[in-house]
């Protein structure tokens, strides 16, 4: 019989097609055996446990999209946000690639990709940002899809949208020819703004107000957009960390008309309810969107049973208690 290098044994094996109590042998660093009799120099007893395959985290953010003097810069980077991950058994990560000022999406990608052979520990992919929707980015988006980069991440929370909407728009369309899918941040950058100044002018600064400013409509309302876009242009579209259970409607609807959209949501909203923005420190739970209400939570576990959020991701972005 082969000696091999590892047996991971007695395990609840998750495969395909289900999961099994299953010994796993490993051989040169790959999986060689499912099941069956194996010997190896290394055994680990796995009894009670589950072995999963390596997850895949699509939405993390490793590479700051500024840096300079006076700017945030994020508390970690690639090697610690990878090891983090590796310690929650994730093994692949996509991380959000912002081009700087003046700079095309190619060129901050191989700033990032160039970031990520360095120091990455897990494998990684990069969806490029696409900030500007002009000419010149347009024609990038088939071109980045060719050279392995198939996926576009555009932002309806930031004003700049609103400004630029119909080429926005366009962007999409040249995505869906190009088989590229768009990842789509669903807040209403005008509503949103609006509701900082109402929450300002009523002297609400305390972060126990930051919801407030970022509120259910404002998200339902980009979430309806997103759908229609979607719808118009063709293109795949993810909407990333969608939170409310008002947004997954609207997803849900879009998707048993056949849409090709997709939902992902994060384990905080998935655990984690509004009533934390009372604690002391509760600015620590600042994230766009905030934290929602329980029934949102609900709706989100049905929403993974039924198939309607169709991926977990963290969101992973790494601020201090301090910036946030
Ligand atoms: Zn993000």
């Amino acid at each position: 019989m082969v000696v091999m290098d590892l047996v991971i044994k007695n395990g609840t094996v998750a495969t395909a097609s289900g999961g099994a109590v299953l010994d796993v042998g490993v051989d040169g660093g790959q999986i060689v055996q499912l099941g069956g009799t194996m010997s190896a120099k290394q055994e680990i007893d796995a009894e009670g446990m589950f072995v999963l395959p390596g997850g895949v985290d699509p939405h993390v953010h490793l590479t700051p999209p500024r840096t300079g003097p006076g700017l945030d810069s994020w508390a970690d980077n690639f090697e610690i946000g990878t090891r983090a991950a590796l310690a929650g058994g994730v093994t692949t990560v996509g991380n959000m690639s912002f081009p700087r000022k003046g700079e095309q999406m190619s060129e901050g990608l191989k700033r990032d990709v160039e970031d990520g052979l360095n120091s990455s520990l897990t494998d990684f992919f990069h969806h490029p940002v696409l900030l500007d929707p002009d000419p010149e980015a347009l024609e990038e988006i088939p071109e980045l899809a060719m050279a392995g980069h198939p996926s576009v991440k555009i932002f309806l929370s930031f004003k700049r949208f609103d400004r630029n909407v119909d080429d926005f728009l366009r962007a999409m369309r040249v995505a869906a020819q190009a088989g590229s899918v768009v990842l789509l941040h669903c807040e209403d950058a005008a509503l949103m703004g609006c509701c900082g100044e109402l929450v300002r002018e009523a002297g609400l600064t305390s972060h126990r107000h930051y919801p407030e400013t970022r509120p259910v409509v404002a998200e339902r309302i980009a979430t309806e957009r997103a759908v229609g876009f979607c719808e118009i242009s063709g293109a795949a579209t993810y909407v990333v960390h969608l939170s409310s259970q008002a947004a997954l409607d609207v997803c849900r609807s879009g998707r048993a008309r056949g849409l090709p959209l997709y939902v992902e949501t994060r384990p905080i909203y998935l655990h984690l309810e509004r009533a934390r923005f009372d604690e002391p420190d509760g600015a620590k739970y600042a994230g766009a969107p905030p934290l929602r209400q329980e029934h949102d939570r609900d709706a989100l576990w049905a929403g993974i049973v039924d198939g309607a959020v169709s991926t977990v991701a963290t969101d992973h972005a790494p601020w201090t208690l301090e910036q946030k």
